[in-house]
């Protein structure tokens, strides 16, 4: 027995390893044949490996905070489809290199919803990445003062599918739009992007400081892009009494908390 373990050791058959004794006991009790028993074992060290890609891919695509579709209240908001978000998460949008544009107003669901079909992919043996666009703009920066060139950009442009989060939320440094325009332009009809933004599309070129540019975006990502556009109150409010929600003050604060948080 523990040369059978060094010898699964030397083969890295771990998975295979752990459920080893249950199953050898299992086959005695249950008279398994031979072959039944190898698949077994076999199916084990599968499972142990593609539970531990997915746990490889979950944390490379850095996520914000893990949100699934299973956490998500569809009660909450009626004008979200339940019935479109998993068709989506079906993945069909993937393969056709389509891309997601989820449009509303904070607190609404939208970086949940981005990241829940993002664990879809992976869970789809896909490689996602999710950045906010200020985090894109940081890591291009940082890349040209390095002079790590293309670095970057080839972190960008490997996975199926690449998250760029809250658009609109804050303005931009000068040549954001730029290193925006480069990942969308090599993503485009090759790889598909889901991009968030509580502002809407005429915003951009103000938010990039430069209107050419977010135009050149806005063409190349609309091209083949699902637009959610999503209505309706927020989630993080939804606990405030409606009494007080409606007042002016209590709106003005919801505002300047939600501008605040990550949205
Ligand atoms: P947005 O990106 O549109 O500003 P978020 O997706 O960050 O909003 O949502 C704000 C918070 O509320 C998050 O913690 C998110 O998980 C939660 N949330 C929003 N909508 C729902 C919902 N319908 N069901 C469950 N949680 C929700
Ligand atoms: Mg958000």
């Amino acid at each position: 027995m523990t040369q059978l373990h060094h010898t699964l050791r030397q083969l890295r058959l771990s998975g295979l390893a752990q459920s080893l004794g249950a199953r050898l006991q299992e086959a005695a009790a249950s008279r398994l044949g031979h072959a039944e028993f190898l698949e077994l074992i076999l199916q084990d060290e599968l499972n142990v490996r593609q539970q531990r890609l997915l746990e490889r891919r979950t944390k490379a695509a850095d996520f914000r905070s893990l949100k699934t579709l299973e956490d998500f209240d569809w009660q909450f908001n009626p004008a979200i489809s339940r019935k479109q978000i998993f068709e989506l998460a079906a993945g069909e949008y993937l393969r056709q290199s389509k891309d997601i544009l989820f449009l509303g107003p904070p607190g609404i669901g939208k970086t949940h919803l981005a990241q829940a079909l993002g664990y879809e992919a992976i869970k789809q043996g896909k490689e996602v990445l999710y950045r906010s666009i200020f985090d894109l703009v940081r890591d291009f920066m940082k890349d040209e003062a390095f002079k790590q060139q293309d670095k970057t950009l080839r972190r960008y442009l490997k996975p199926e599918l690449v998250i760029i989060d809250d658009m609109g939320l804050k303005q931009l440094p000068k040549y954001s739009g730029e290193y925006l325009l480069e990942v969308v332009m090599r993503r485009y009809e090759n790889r598909s992007t889901i991009m968030t933004s509580n502002r809407p599309l005429e915003d951009w070129g103000k938010l990039l400081c430069d209107v050419p540019t977010a135009g050149a975006i806005l063409d190349r990502f609309l091209h083949h892009a699902i637009t959610i556009a999503i209505t309706g109150r927020s989630y993080r409010i939804k606990d405030a009494p409606l009494s007080n929600r409606e007042t002016k003050q209590s709106k003005k604060a919801a505002e300047l908390s939600t501008a605040g948080a990550a949205s």
